[in-house]
C-alpha cells in the first residue's frame, strides 16, 4: 500500500484520505446487503483530483469504487475486492442553469432534488424523481439510471441526459454528447455510460435536459377489492388516450403498514389502491379526471376519491412515501426488489408473487410504479435467521424468473450491482452478456473500475446470509 499511497499524497490533501478502521468501516456498506472493507476511502472534490486518483489506481492496479451517498439497493458502491472507495459526495455543489436552452450543468455530488428546486425557480422541471431524490446524488442516479413515479410520462434519468464529462479508467477526460437536444454524431456513449454503474469511469459533470413545469396537477385515489382488477384498471387507463404523470400501486399489507406507522386516512380494508396524478392545464385536467373516474368505476373499482384541496392530495402522496419506512417496522430486514414486467402482465406478476409467497412461506408486500410495470415486491424477514434467509434467497430467485418469463426484466431502476449479477445470463443469454463484457474489457483493460459488479463470477449465486 505504501507506494500507491505515497503517489496519491502528492496531489490529494491528507484530510481527504482515510485509512483508519472506523472510516473504512463507514464506507464498507450501502443500502443493500454485504460488507466489504476498502483499503482506503478518498474524497475527491475536483476533476483534477479524480484524474490523479484514477491514474495512480491504474498505475498500481488498485480497484476503485466510485461512491455518491451509498443509498444503492444493489451493492453498486461496495468495495468487494478491497482497494479505494472514491467518495464524490463532498465535491462542492455546482448547479449552472441555462433556462433559455432548458438545460442545466451539474457537478456529480448534487442531490437530485436540488436540481428540481433550482429548475422550478425558472418555471421548469427536472422530471426524474426517485424516492431517494433528497438523499442521493445525481452521479449515483446517472450511474444507476434511476427512475421514479414520473417515469411513466416523462421517462427516467437517461431520457434527461444530453452530455457527460467522464474520467476514464486510464485517467483520461472525455466529453460525450453536448448541449443540444439532437446529436447523432457517432456512437451514443452518453447512453452507454448512463446505467453502467460506475464500471466505465467516474462521471465528473453532466448536462441535463429540463422541461416546462406543468401548470396544474390533480390527484385521484382508487380503491380495489382485488388486485387483478387494479392491474386491469392500469392498462385500461393507459390505452384510453390519457397519460397520467404517476400511477402508483400499494397492496393491502402496505396500506396497513402505513396506517400503523403514521395514520394518513388510507382505506385499510381495500385489497389495493392506485394513486394517480394527472398534470397539465387545469381545463384538460378537469376533463381527464372525469374520464379516469368513469374508467375506474366501469372496470369495478370499489371507490374513487378526488381530494378537494392540495393539502389533502399532499397527504396521500406523503402516505405513499411512507411505505418504505413503514414496512421496515414489520421485520428487521427488508429485501427490496424492482423486477419489471410489461404493463399488461401486472395481474400475472401479482399471481406469481402470491404463489411464491405461499411456496416459501415468506412475507411479501408489493408497491411500486405500476403505471410502467415497475413493481417493488419487498420480502420482510430477519437476516439473523439463516433458515428464513435461505427461503428468501429461493423466493428472490423465483421472482426474477417470473419477471423474465413474463417478458420483463431483473431491474427497472435499482441496478444489477452484486445482487442481481448471478441472473444476468438468464435475461441476456450467453452471447448478449459476453458482448457487454467485451465492451467493459476494451473500455477498462485492467479491470480496475468497480470490479465485481454487473458481470457474475463463474458459479456466483445470490447470497443474503451471513458467513
Ligand atoms: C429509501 C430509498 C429509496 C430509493 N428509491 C429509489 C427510487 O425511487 N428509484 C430509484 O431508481 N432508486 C431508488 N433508490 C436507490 C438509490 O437511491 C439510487 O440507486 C441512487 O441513484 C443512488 O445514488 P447514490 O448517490 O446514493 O449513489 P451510490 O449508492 O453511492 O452509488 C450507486 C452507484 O453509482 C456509482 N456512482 C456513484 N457516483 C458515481 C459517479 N460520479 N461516477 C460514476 N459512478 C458513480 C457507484 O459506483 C455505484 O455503482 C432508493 C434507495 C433508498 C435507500
Amino acid at each position: 500500500m505504501s507506494n500507491w499511497m505515497e503517489a496519491l499524497k502528492k496531489e490529494i490533501p491528507d484530510h481527504q484520505i482515510m485509512t483508519g478502521i472506523a472510516d473504512r468501516y463507514s464506507y464498507s456498506f450501502d443500502a443493500s446487503f454485504g460488507e466489504h472493507l476498502p483499503d482506503a476511502a478518498i474524497q475527491a472534490k475536483s476533476k483534477q483530483e479524480v484524474v490523479h486518483i484514477v491514474k495512480v489506481a491504474n498505475q498500481f492496479n488498485i480497484p476503485i469504487y466510485p461512491r455518491g451517498q451509498g443509498t444503492c439497493l444493489s451493492g453498486g458502491p461496495l468495495p468487494v475486492c478491497g482497494g479505494i472507495v472514491l467518495d464524490l459526495s463532498q465535491w462542492p455543489e455546482q448547479i449552472d442553469m441555462n433556462a433559455d436552452d432548458l438545460t442545466v450543468q451539474v457537478s456529480p455530488s448534487v442531490l437530485t432534488a436540488r436540481i428540481n428546486e433550482e429548475a422550478e425557480k425558472h418555471g421548469l422541471m427536472y422530471a426524474p424523481d426517485p424516492s431517494s431524490a433528497h438523499v442521493a446524488t445525481i452521479g449515483g442516479n446517472l450511474a444507476e439510471n434511476s427512475g421514479g413515479p414520473r417515469g411513466l410520462k416523462y421517462g427516467v434519468t437517461k431520457d434527461f441526459v444530453l452530455g457527460l464529462e467522464l474520467v476514464t479508467p486510464e485517467g483520461e477526460v472525455i466529453r460525450t454528447g453536448g448541449q443540444t437536444i439532437k446529436n447523432v454524431t457517432g456512437f451514443d456513449l452518453t447512453k452507454l455510460i448512463v446505467g453502467s454503474e460506475g464500471t466505465l469511469g467516474v462521471i465528473t459533470e453532466a448536462t441535463l435536459k429540463l422541461v416546462p413545469k406543468p401548470p396544474a396537477v390533480q390527484t385521484i385515489m382508487v380503491e380495489f377489492n382485488d388486485v387483478r382488477t387494479a392491474g386491469k384498471a392500469i392498462s385500461r387507463t393507459l390505452t384510453s388516450g390519457i397519460l397520467p404523470s404517476k400511477m402508483e400501486f400499494m397492496d393491502q399489507a402496505c396500506i396497513q403498514a402505513v396506517e400503523n406507522f403514521k395514520p394518513s386516512g388510507l382505506p385499510v380494508d381495500a385489497e389495493a389502491i392506485v394513486i394517480i396524478e394527472l398534470d397539465g392545464h387545469l381545463e384538460t385536467l378537469n376533463v381527464e379526471t372525469i374520464l379516469v373516474e368513469n374508467i375506474m368505476l366501469e372496470i369495478g373499482a370499489a371507490n374513487v376519491s378526488i381530494p378537494a384541496t392540495s393539502e389533502n392530495a399532499a397527504r396521500i402522496w406523503h402516505a405513499r412515501k411512507q411505505v418504505s419506512p413503514a414496512i421496515a417496522k414489520i421485520k428487521p430486514t427488508k429485501v427490496s426488489e424492482d423486477a419489471t414486467v410489461p404493463r399488461s402482465k401486472i395481474p400475472d406478476m401479482m399471481d406469481r408473487l402470491h404463489i411464491i409467497k405461499e411456496k416459501y412461506q415468506v412475507e411479501v408486500v408489493v408497491f411500486g410504479h405500476a403505471g410502467d410495470g415497475n413493481l417493488h415486491p419487498n420480502i420482510l424477514c430477519d437476516k439473523r435467521d439463516q433458515e428464513e434467509m435461505a427461503r428468501v434467497e429461493q423466493a428472490v430467485e423465483e421472482i426474477f424468473q417470473a419477471a423474465i418469463d413474463l417478458g420483463g426484466t431483473l431491474s427497472g431502476e435499482h441496478g444489477i450491482g452484486t445482487m442481481k449479477a448471478p441472473f444476468m445470463e438468464q435475461e441476456l443469454g450467453t452471447v448478449g452478456l459476453e458482448m457487454m463484457k467485451r465492451i467493459k474489457d476494451s473500455w477498462d483493460p485492467k479491470g480496475i473500475m468497480n470490479p465485481g459488479k454487473i458481470f457474475p463470477e463463474k458459479g456466483q449465486k445470490l447470497v443474503l446470509r451471513n458467513g
